[in-house]
C-alpha cells in the first residue's frame, strides 16, 4: 500500500453584509467584485460538496511527484511560500488540535474555515 495524495475541493456557505441602498444593488455590488469583500468569519459545510478537485491520473501524479510528496509530509516547510500563505490566511482565526480515532490522527485545524492545517497520523496504529 502506498499514500497518496489526491487534491480534493469542497464548499462552505455563510453570510455577508454590504452597505446598498436596496437589495438589487447590494447584489450587483457583490457580483461586480466579490474579491472586494471578506469571506464570512463562520461558514458551514454544503453538504455533498466534497469532491476530487480532478479525477484525471495525470494531473494527481502532479502532486505526487517525490518533491511535492515530501513539502506535503515534512514538518520543515521553512522557506516555503506556499506554506507561507497557507497559514498566513488563518491569522487571527480559532485553532483547535483534535485527536481522532483511538489514537489513530491528531490534527491541527482551523474552526473559522473548518481547514485541516496540519494533521498526522500515529505511526504506532496499524502495527502489532
Ligand atoms: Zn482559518
Amino acid at each position: 500500500m502506498k499514500t497518496i495524495i489526491l487534491p480534493v475541493t469542497w464548499e462552505v456557505c455563510g453570510f455577508v453584509k454590504v452597505e446598498a441602498h436596496d437589495i438589487e444593488s447590494a447584489i450587483e455590488l457583490f457580483n461586480e467584485n466579490p474579491d472586494s469583500i471578506p469571506l464570512p468569519k463562520e461558514s458551514e459545510y454544503v453538504d455533498g460538496s466534497f469532491a476530487l478537485t480532478d479525477s484525471d491520473p495525470e494531473f494527481v501524479k502532479l502532486y505526487n511527484s517525490a518533491e511535492r510528496a515530501e513539502l506535503t509530509t515534512s514538518s520543515e516547510t521553512s522557506g516555503n511560500a506556499f506554506e507561507f500563505d497557507r497559514l498566513r490566511a488563518h491569522i487571527d482565526h480559532n485553532i483547535a488540535i483534535a485527536v481522532y480515532g483511538d489514537n489513530v490522527n491528531i490534527s491541527v485545524e482551523c474552526t473559522d474555515c473548518n481547514e485541516v492545517l496540519y494533521s498526522v497520523d500515529n505511526p504506532l496504529v496499524g502495527i502489532s
